[in-house]
């Protein structure tokens, strides 16, 4: 993929798969945050930083689930960022934006809660460890993110 790369749009409610319960709430990108540019990438987690409400605010490491969107067959694709901070309330229908900057490993199936929620935590740790790089890190301080 074309890595660094951005997606704008807002946060949307999701399919209420319980992620929340899990204690990895992602927040659903609205559709035309993922149009074009997502449509060839290949399924699977990614990582990068992400901000939502204003331009100039915080931002934080995220993971991104990239997957195929039940609501529309499975036609198109739909992303899921898990952002590596606690909020203290819920942020939907906000601007999100998201730097993508690098693919972390291929979707899988899980034969346990577990297993998946083990494989997410491995995620977090690799996208901590690959932001906390220089080059990485620098990403931070994108465009994206102030104007
Ligand atoms: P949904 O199915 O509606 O996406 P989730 O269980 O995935 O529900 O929870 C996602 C929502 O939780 C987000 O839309 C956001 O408002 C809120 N949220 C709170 N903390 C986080 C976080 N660290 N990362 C992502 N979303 C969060
Ligand atoms: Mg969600």
């Amino acid at each position: 993929a074309p890595f660094p790369f951005a997606l704008q749009g807002t946060v949307v409610k999701g399919y209420g798969r319980g992620s929340k319960q899990l204690g990895i709430p992602t927040a659903n990108l609205s559709d035309e945050a993922i149009d074009a540019l997502v449509s060839g990438l290949e399924t699977g987690v990614y990582y990068g930083w992400t901000q939502i409400g204003e331009l100039g605010s915080e931002v934080y490491p995220m993971v991104m689930s990239l997957g195929w969107n039940p609501y529309f067959k499975n036609e198109k694709r739909s992303a899921e960022v898990h952002i590596i901070h606690e909020f203290p309330e819920d942020f939907y229908n906000t601007p999100i934006r998201v730097l993508v900057l690098g693919f972390i490993r291929p979707e899988q199936n899980y034969p346990s809660l577990d297993a998946l929620i083990r494989d997410i935590k491995t995620d977090v740790e690799v996208a901590k460890q690959s932001l906390a790089r220089k080059h990485y890190a620098e990403a931070k301080e994108h465009t994206l993110f102030f104007n």
